[in-house]
């Protein structure tokens, strides 16, 4: 009994339905929450693939607007542009289809016209669970992003279906699953870490260890991708309730500031992240090398987080990421810049490790090089 510590968990009134085929399920929970005026935040891939023609022959005229350009970390002016659009129409509900960026799109006009909001991901980021979006302001040089947080944000609705995944390219597979690999991590040892945070990322480690390799070598294997899907909800629920620290602060500075896309920053910095904290973390990282079948005979502690490490980076290895920031257009007189930078970021000081001396970054990053 000594070793229980107090928590905070904070929970989001959202539905969520997981099934293979669940995107026809959409017409009877819109009947179900009274919506009759919806408007879906897209991109164009999701559109090639079929799948807003689909989405229009379940919804029929409910589907009042398609908003189906959306770009890369939410830009201001795209925001703006919809946000108008969805006033002028009465829109009742606004859906956002696809990865991170159009979800957080539709996070953003959502949250600032009170409007109720669905996630139907396509990708394995995340962000469908979550009370945060963030927004790019382009006026700025260099642009920068800005995130919301607050409980109404978290989409009121969210339909994993797995179908919706089959046509999501292998290096999208790799990187977005890795980003929900980290998200598992960091929930793991998070200074806000909480029982359920820790036992759905625990479940999270398992079942994108078990198909995440499977999913990169054949999109079309429904079961591993079910599996994979299943993995990333449980990822975005531990991430929902708990704060990140140094993994992906510095994931956001190497986006922001050196233009690394998010999943592809994920994969170079994970192992190194989990070495860097591995003396203060290796209880919180057990589950998580069990998980990934990791044995604990005869290893010391540090030893079995070194070989968690090791595992991830040849995951990464096999399926072909970056492995190293000099492969990404990183310069080594980048690095202390960059080091300078990462210092000051909130969620890196956010780490359950102590940061107390920019060249303990310096180091991570020449590494990481
Ligand atoms: P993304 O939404 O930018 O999509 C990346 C690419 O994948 C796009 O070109 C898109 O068209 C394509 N794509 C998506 N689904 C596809 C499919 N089924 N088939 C083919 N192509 C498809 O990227 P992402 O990695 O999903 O999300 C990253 C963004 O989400 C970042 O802006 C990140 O900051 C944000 N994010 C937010 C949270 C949060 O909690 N708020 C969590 C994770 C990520």
């Amino acid at each position: 009994m000594g070793n229980i510590t107090g928590f905070r968990h904070t929970s989001f009134a959202q539905e969520v339905i997981f099934a293979s085929g669940a995107l026809a399920e959409l017409r009877e929970a819109a009947e179900r929450f009274g919506w009759r005026r919806l408007m879906l935040c897209t991109s164009h891939s999701v559109r090639a693939n079929g799948q807003v023609d689909e989405l229009q022959s379940i919804l029929g005229e409910s589907l009042i607007m398609v908003f189906d350009h959306v770009q890369p970390h939410v830009q201001d002016g795209q925001v703006n542009l919809a946000l108008a659009v969805a006033a002028e129409n009465n829109v009742d509900v606004v859906m956002g289809m696809g990865g991170g960026s159009p979800i957080g799109m539709a996070k953003a006009i959502g949250f600032q016209l009170h409007l109720p909001i669905i996630a139907i991901p396509t990708t394995y980021a995340g962000s469908e669970m979550t009370p945060v979006y963030g927004i790019t302001h382009t006026d700025e040089n260099p642009p920068r992003k800005v995130t919301v947080n607050d409980p109404k944000i978290a989409p009121t609705l969210v339909i994993y279906d797995p179908q919706l995944t089959l046509d999501l390219p292998p290096e999208l597979t790799a990187s977005t699953g890795i980003n929900a690999l980290a998200h598992c991590i960091e929930a793991l040892y998070s200074k806000t870490r909480n029982p359920l945070s820790t036992a759905a990322a625990t479940d999270g480690v398992q079942h994108i260890h078990n198909a995440l390799l499977a999913c990169y070598q054949d999109g079309k294997n429904l079961d591993a991708r079910t599996e994979l899907l299943l993995g990333a909800h449980l990822a975005g629920l531990s991430l929902s309730s708990v704060s990140m620290g140094l993994h992906h602060g510095l994931c956001h500075v190497l986006g922001g500031s050196a233009n690394i896309p998010h999943g592809i920053a994920n994969g170079i910095i994970l192992p190194h992240a989990i070495r860097f904290n591995a003396e203060a973390t290796a209880p919180q990282l057990f589950p998580a090398a069990e998980a990934m079948n990791i044995p604990e005979n005869g290893i010391n502690s540090i030893g079995v987080i070194e070989a968690l490490a090791l595992r991830i980076h040849e995951l990464i290895r096999q399926m072909s990421l970056p492995q190293r920031l000099r492969d990404v257009g990183v310069n080594e007189s980048d690095i202390p810049r960059l080091a300078q930078i990462a210092f000051q970021n909130r969620t890196v000081q956010n780490n359950l490790k102590p940061i107390t001396d920019v060249m303990q970054l310096e180091q991570l990053l020449r590494d990481a090089w």
